[in-house]
């Protein structure tokens, strides 16, 4: 068991949530590197879990004409088009397959005339953060852990508060405008109830999206950080995947070619309940405060008043 119930490394999150004899915590690795932005996740996420459409129109911005997770929206594969100049190892045609893979070129497009042009593509996802604080600030219940350490919103439960909306530090769960009520991926809970792995990780034709234990993931995923680190793409690094950090390690973390903030996400979350046993301990010292203080003004004058007269 973890000393704070809001932060810090915590080993099983499964079993703290009241779940006996929870199998392995499992999640997501999404090696960034080779995905080719087929958009496959993104359909087979919305099929399965019969998600509406979100609008059928282009964003003008991009070819990624999704433009992020949503009610609606639970996998989003972002398109980042940045230029890379030729000397930047990232810039290189190919990434080294993982083991046992065919090798993929890596996502970039022919130089445009005036300069140099790359594409990353990432599929995003809720992160099934460790210390959930869209968790820990629903009121009723309907977010709650898995057996499986997954996060998990139940929509019938949901009463449309909101509350968990700007708790989310990565800005994942939204409401669905037409009944307000908070919407996100769930991993699949359905799917691995029956044994079976989340629909995106199925259908991703790269296996960019790789599903499993959540031990063993990390374990594969420093593997090939090497792999690319030796292959001279310098820029390749985990995010996400350390229990030490402001979220206790996130259940479905990524491999990036470049900083976070290219991909659109915080460089370092923290849980937003993470001060709240702080801030109790200090609301609770200033009310005492508040009662003595109070108690004094009624106990003073008459102290005063009876030493009047004797
Ligand atoms: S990423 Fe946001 S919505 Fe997903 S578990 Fe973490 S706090 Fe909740
Ligand atoms: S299915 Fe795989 S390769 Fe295609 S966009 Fe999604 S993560 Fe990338």
């Amino acid at each position: 068991m973890t000393d704070s119930l809001f932060s810090g490394p915590e080993p099983d999150p499964a079993g703290d949530a009241g779940h006996e004899d929870a199998p392995p915590r499992v999640g997501f690795f999404t090696d960034t590197s080779v995905c080719i932005g087929c958009k496959a996740c993104e359909v087979a996420c919305k099929e399965w879990n019969a998600l509406p459409e979100d609008g059928l129109s282009l964003t003008g911005m991009s070819y990624d004409n999704t433009g992020e997770l949503g009610a609606s929206t639970w996998r989003h594969v972002a398109f980042i088009e940045q230029s890379a100049p030729v000397s930047d190892p990232l810039a290189t045609p190919t990434v080294p397959a993982p083991e046992g893979r065919t090798e993929l070129t890596l996502a970039t497009d022919s130089p445009p005339a005036g300069g140099d042009f790359r594409w990353l593509m990432s599929s995003d996802v809720c992160k099934h953060c460790t210390h959930a604080a869209c968790l820990d600030v629903c009121p009723t219940g309907s977010l709650f852990r898995t057996e499986f350490g997954t996060v998990v919103v139940q929509e019938d439960i949901c009463n449309g508060c909101g509350y968990c909306v700007p708790a989310c530090p990565y800005g994942v769960i939204e409401q669905r405008p037409s009944d307000g009520r908070a919407f996100k991926c769930t991993l699949c809970y359905d799917r691995l109830g029956a044994g079976q792995e989340p629909a995106c990780a199925k259908a991703c034709p790269t296996e960019s999206i790789q599903f499993g234990p959540l031990d063993e993931l990390r374990e594969r995923a420093a593997l090939r950080v090497d792999q690319l680190h030796a292959a001279g793409v310098d820029g390749a690094r985990l995010y996400g995947h350390d229990p030490g950090d402001g979220v206790g390690g996130d259940g479905a973390f990524f491999l990036l070619l470049d900083d976070p903030e290219v991909y659109g996400l915080p460089p370092d979350p923290v849980v937003t309940t993470r001060d709240l046993p702080a801030m109790w301990k200090h609301a609770g010292a200033a009310a005492l405060t508040l009662a003595g203080g109070w108690a004094l003004s009624f106990a003073l004058p008459a102290m005063v008043r009876k030493r009047g007269r004797t």
